[in-house]
């Protein structure tokens, strides 16, 4: 393997495809824990080498619930992904970020209920850091590329991740400002989780759609009104991509990539064959020489 990173870009509401993607091949992927939401599409953009899936699936047909995380990020795992750059809608909790704005978290609440949220639920025990969930390194340069392209973008912050599908009432949009949140969503913190579960790498660049419900706006906030202004956001999220994944390619190693060195409390030994067997892609590197 070649020292420069392979690249997933893991697509939200509104990308369901890079139009410039040079295609290498398709591929579904089975996993341990069930489906991705779609094939992986591995190609290249400028000499660097991307896999793109789409998060919600063909046609939109997962919703933030329903998406199989695990599957999805394990499935990146395997093809050899040690970077995700994930693109997601979000709402605004503050006045300064506008609809149309960019917003790369620096923290998330994780506020989610039904959904499979760890490689590690029972054996072994796993206890993985999260204290800086969002890969610092990856953050700073799709800041920094998107500055450059002149984007409305800012860095810094609290992701809340819900449940849904319902969105939030004013009571709870108004507890989330007090808590301090600042963009509300419904997918980034179950993917960091995971993606640093995995030894990933893993940044959001969240598009501000709309303000919350906390904000009284004159303007009536319409579903067209949203569409097109994630429209507008994914066109300026493709461009940081496609100015950023060489430069994200060139770090060659992180610290996330090393995020279980010192998480497993289990000892090898008690681990049933099976499970092990299940999580290889993960942890191989971590099991004596031999077993597994
Ligand atoms: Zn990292």
């Amino acid at each position: 393997m070649s020292d420069r990173a392979v690249i997933g870009i893991l697509g939200g509401s509104g990308l369901y495809e890079m139009e410039d993607l040079e295609i290498i091949e398709e591929k579904s992927v089975d996993t341990p824990y069930g489906q991705p939401s779609d094939k992986y599409v591995a190609g290249m953009i400028h000499g660097t080498k991307v896999i793109f899936l789409s998060r919600h699936g063909l046609g939109h047909k997962y919703s933030a619930t329903g998406v199989n995380y695990r599957a999805n990020i394990f499935g990146f795992k395997k093809l050899g992904a040690e970077v995700i750059v994930s693109v997601n809608a979000v709402g605004s909790l503050r006045e300064e970020y506008h609809p149309k704005d960019i917003f790369i978290p620096t923290q998330y609440i994780d506020l989610t209920k039904k959904r499979d949220n760890s490689f590690f639920p029972a054996i072994p025990a796993v206890h993985v850091e999260v204290a800086d969930p969002f890969c610092k390194a990856i953050s700073q340069i799709l800041y920094e590329t998107g500055k450059s392209l002149g984007a409305p973008i800012y860095m810094g912050g609290t992701y809340i991740c819900i449940e849904g599908p319902s969105f939030s009432t004013r009571a709870e949009s108004n507890l989330y400002r007090s808590w301090g949140a600042d963009v509300i969503g419904m997918t980034a913190a179950t993917e960091a989780k995971l993606s640093r579960e995995a030894e990933i790498c893993y940044s959001s660049i969240s598009l501000v759609t709309d303000y919350d419900v906390w904000k009284d706006t004159a303007e009536e906030v319409t579903a067209e009104m949203i569409l097109s202004n994630i429209a507008s956001g994914v066109g300026t999220a493709k461009n940081i991509i496609r100015a950023a994944v060489p430069k994200i390619a060139d770090i060659a190693d992180c610290s996330c990539r090393h995020a279980l060195q010192y998480a497993l409390a289990t000892s090898p030994a008690v681990i049933p064959q099976e499970v092990k067997e299940q999580l290889l892609p993960i942890y191989r590197k971590y099991l004596p020489e031999g077993d597994g």
